[in-house]
């Protein structure tokens, strides 16, 4: 795809929705932490159902880990993993106390020591908490990126750094929204609406449906 369709691309998505954000539910950074090591193969309503209930009683590290394991499983026994999630939850809550003086660190280094941390929540965190214009890529991402040829990759690490390097500035900060927000409601995964699709004008992918 070349640079001037990728712009348009990313401008008709900015001009639909300026300010995208996450649709997990936080207030902070250690919310927004727990939250992303939760959503990890489950949905973002999941999750939600989860922490609307977990943070009114416990959303500190202190007040997390004063649950334990059986205490938090209680609350996450709906989502997926939970039984790991919530082991490696309350480890990383022991080392923020440990190490971070409680608070989420901001360097990618310091996130991905954290249990239950990968790349992908590391770049989730340092974009949407700390504001850097890091893009993770999940399996919305790696499907709209290839089908559209926005950035194509075999992995979803060929494809962030791939994502990094041709987006423009203007767009950095907010693509990884703007991207997993267009696969997860109109670029869906076994059949894609491409009659709604508003970027369908550049898109390239092969299947395509024109209206
Ligand atoms: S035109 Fe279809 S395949 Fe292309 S981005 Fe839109 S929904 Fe996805």
């Amino acid at each position: 795809m070349n640079a001037t369709k990728r712009t348009a691309i990313y401008a008709r998505l900015r001009e639909l929705d300026p300010s995208p954000d996450t649709e997990l539910h936080y207030v902070n950074p250690f919310e927004l932490l727990v939250a992303v090591i939760l959503s990890a193969q489950a949905t973002d309503i999941s999750v939600n159902k989860a922490t609307d209930k977990l943070y009114p009683v416990a959303n500190t590290p202190e007040k997390i880990l004063a649950l334990g394991v059986n205490g938090l499983k209680s609350y996450i026994r709906t989502i997926g993993l939970f039984n790991s999630k919530s082991e490696n939850i309350i480890k990383t809550c022991r080392i923020l106390i440990d190490e971070h003086n409680s608070v989420v660190p901001q360097t990618r280094d310091e996130l991905e020591r954290l249990p239950g941390v990968g790349r992908k929540t590391a770049n989730v965190i340092l974009n949407t908490a700390f504001g850097e214009p890091t893009i993770a890529v999940d399996t919305h991402i790696f499907r709209v990126s290839n089908r559209t040829g926005i950035a194509k990759g075999k992995t979803p690490l060929e494809v962030e750094k791939r994502l990094v390097r041709l987006t423009p500035d203007e767009f950095r900060k907010d693509a990884h929204h703007w991207l997993i927000l267009h696969g997860r409601y109109v670029c869906k995964a076994r059949k894609p609406l491409c009659g709604e699709c508003p970027i369908i004008e550049w898109c390239e992918y092969k299947q395509k449906e024109l209206p």
